[in-house]
């Protein structure tokens, strides 16, 4: 049989669960996920492989209307992801039936497959959700439409098969043994920054990115720096708190996701920074490495 590789874009609003499942196609967790809207900043590839097929899927930010450039790089992601797509996981929550004219537009110009799906099934009721099918229907005419959970694995395996059937012949993009696109560097600072999306309020976390510095592989132990950027005086006292407990509280709960993530004993070594206004400072965001 012939090989077949094909890049799936996963794409729609923020928080329906695009992170979850991707990482449950994937089968590790290489996206971040939180409950909090604008959780993914980047584009991250996560890549399956079997003997005939590689899937290379990409997390993308949710859509939506930029308001400072820091979005405006997420939402290029999500462009350039319309244009180098095999096939569209269009991802929709069940209960929420709203979304961006302007992108269901291009899905349905493009000539590209869309596989839908309605995710957080679990949340729902099937009278409800088979409603929402035929709304679908009427919104994305061409789709094929998958009610589903992420969360709990419901249906990842229709929504695979159905994939690899959908997926066009070629040979494969990326060597057979790599996962992701993305370094060992990325995934830490994705770790700190998911774990400071946990643990504080309001405008903080969005206004935090993180530097990994130093990695360093010794014999027993993998050293690890890395700076947390914010972007006002006054935030940095938020994210070290009283005493030194809140930083603390991050550092620690990193360092054990890092060490099961890469399987070694981590010394993890947290800064903070003021950059003043970084989100809307193009150098900076470049330095950070958004493209603009
Ligand atoms: P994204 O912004 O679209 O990437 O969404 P995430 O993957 O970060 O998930 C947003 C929130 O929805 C998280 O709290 C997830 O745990 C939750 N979630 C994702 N999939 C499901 C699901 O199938 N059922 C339920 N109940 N929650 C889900
Ligand atoms: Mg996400």
């Amino acid at each position: 049989m012939a090989h077949k590789s094909g890049f799936v874009n996963i794409i729609g609003n923020p928080n329906v669960g695009k992170s979850t499942l991707m990482n449950a196609l994937v089968g590790q967790k290489l996206s971040i996920i939180t409950s909090k809207a604008q959780t993914t900043r980047h584009r991250i590839m996560g890549i399956v492989n079997g003997e005939d097929f590689q899937i290379v899927y990409s997390d993308l930010p949710g859509v939506l209307k930029p308001q400072y450039k820091l979005q405006e790089s997420m939402m290029k992601f999500i462009g350039d992801a319309l244009l180098d797509a095999d096939i569209f996981l269009y991802v929709a929550e069940a209960g929420d039936t709203s979304f961006h004219q302007e992108i269901i537009e291009k899905l349905n110009s493009s000539g590209i497959p869309v596989l839908l799906i309605i995710n957080k099934i679990d949340l729902s009721d099937q009278t409800k959700v088979e409603k929402e099918i035929f709304f679908w229907k009427d919104v994305l005419p061409d789709a094929i439409i998958i009610p589903a959970s992420a969360l709990h694995l419901f249906n990842i395996k229709v929504i695979f098969e159905k994939l690899l059937e959908m997926l066009p012949e070629g040979a494969p993009f990326f060597p057979k043994d790599e996962l992701t696109d993305r370094s060992m560097r990325f995934f830490v600072s994705e770790i700190i920054r998911e774990r400071i999306l946990v643990h504080y309020k309001q405008e903080i976390p969005y206004s935090v990115e993180i530097v990994v510095g130093e990695y360093k592989e010794r014999d027993d132990i993998t050293y690890i720096t890395a700076t947390i950027y914010v972007s006002r005086d006054s935030q940095k006292g938020i994210i070290i708190g009283h005493q030194g407990k809140a930083i603390k509280r991050v550092g620690t709960e990193a360092r054990k996701e890092i060490e099961s993530f890469i399987d070694s004993k981590v010394y993890l070594d947290l800064r903070v920074k003021v950059k003043k206004d970084w989100r809307n400072d193009t150098r900076e965001l470049k330095r950070f490495g958004y493209d603009l």
